[in-house]
């Protein structure tokens, strides 16, 4: 299983050349990637840790996290997704 450092460092990964930051708030981050490895220990798949799962892949293949968080209102308001893995640089 994936640990929170391993997931910090692939998340971290994939905000190098892009305009957003793992949220700099630790402890929050930490609860955060936290709850997606729970998700993933108990589905096999990472999904958002503050999103309600529907059963049905097709459906919740929208909140794999990192999802499509730009799109959401609370990054347009924001600056975050909306559970704040994620924060604009
Ligand atoms: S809202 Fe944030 S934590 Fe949730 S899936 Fe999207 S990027 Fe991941």
């Amino acid at each position: 299983m994936t640990t929170i450092k391993e997931l910090r460092k692939v998340f971290g990964e994939f905000c190098k050349k892009n305009d957003f930051q793992l949220n700099p708030d630790k402890e929050h981050l930490d609860m955060t990637l936290e709850g997606v490895m729970i998700n993933e220990k108990n589905t096999g798949l990472r999904f958002c840790p503050c999103r309600i799962q529907t059963g049905d892949l097709k459906k919740d293949q929208w909140i794999l996290c990192p999802c499509n968080f730009k799109q959401q209102e609370t990054w347009q308001k924001e600056g975050r997704c909306w559970c704040g893995l994620f924060v604009k640089k």
